[in-house]
């Protein structure tokens, strides 16, 4: 990889999980001094109103499964727009540096000479997590949390799958929350897997569009994770939550109503 050697700049911003309120003040002043946009799908539409009318606003989004603009694409207008002189913004859903394909790009974009800044946003694990009115962390449930996918590497890439009957057994015995992104597709093996070696009454939750108006979720254990994915037809964008830490719900949910936009379908027995 050689250093950055001109004054080219991509900007990495992170657009938060769907409610464009959580942008951060770093991301906004990106945003109305960018010259062209390069937005994901995951970008809520009104984040782009803080960009000037001259803008040039490019879709690239990409999902598991759909048509997609391909990385390499993605990469080279980057690489072109930003030695034009643009100044380039990359708007991601969530955090740049989750799940967001970012470490390709920061690779790519040094190794052409390019400079790379890197705002940080608001991720939807942690977004789901507050949707349900939790502490991520609680101290008596919860010594951490793991942040993980459940979506398989593609075979290119080399790398073997989430060993989850390892990662349970480990987030069992440690106290470590669950916080699964991309997980919705595959949850019927994530639960067989995880039921290995977690118990069957551990609790769960299943967040979709979280902090967005839309936002809904479900509660309930392990060993009907996906069911409760199914009678709630739950799809992606959506954030699986495997922990004590939930057991917390319960309980608030008996003196206390639902936070804004949850609606819960089933409570843990
Ligand atoms: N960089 C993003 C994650 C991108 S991976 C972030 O930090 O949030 C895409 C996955 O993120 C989705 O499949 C889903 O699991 C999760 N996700 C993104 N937005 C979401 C939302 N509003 N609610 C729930 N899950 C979401």
């Amino acid at each position: 990889m050689t250093k950055a050697t001109s004054s080219a700049c991509v900007t990495l911003v992170g657009a938060g999980p769907g409610d464009p309120d959580l942008l951060t003040l770093k991301a906004v002043k990106a945003l109305q001094t960018a010259t062209v946009i390069l937005v994901d799908d995951l970008v809520h539409p009104d984040v782009l109103q803080h960009a000037t009318v001259s803008c040039r606003i490019v879709q690239v989004g990409k999902r598991g499964g759909c048509q997609s603009t391909p990385q390499a694409f993605i990469e080279k207008l980057m690489v072109q727009e930003a030695l034009a002189g643009e100044n380039v913004v990359r708007l991601k859903g969530g955090d740049p540096l989750l799940f967001g394909r970012a470490g390709e790009e920061i690779a790519y974009l040094q190794a052409h000479g390019i400079n790379v800044v890197v705002v940080n946003g608001v991720t939807a694990g942690l977004a789901a997590v507050n949707s349900l009115g939790l502490s991520l962390t609680h101290r008596q449930f919860a010594h951490g949390a793991i942040m993980v996918t459940g979506h398989s590497p593609s075979a290119q890439l080399n790398s073997s799958p989430v060993n989850w009957e390892i990662l349970g057994h480990t987030a069992h015995v440690c106290r470590l929350t669950l916080v699964i992104y991309m997980g919705i597709t595959g949850s019927k093996a994530l639960q067989n897997s995880l039921l290995t070696t977690m118990p069957a009454d551990t609790p769960v939750a299943v967040v979709q569009n979280a902090s967005a108006l839309d936002q809904r979720s479900v509660i309930g254990q392990l060993h009907a994770l996906h069911s409760l994915i199914e009678q709630a037809a739950m799809a992606s964008p959506a954030i699986i939550l495997v922990g004590d830490v939930l057991k917390t719900l319960a309980s608030m949910q008996l003196d206390a109503s639902p936070p804004a936009h949850t609606y819960t379908v089933a409570l843990p027995s």
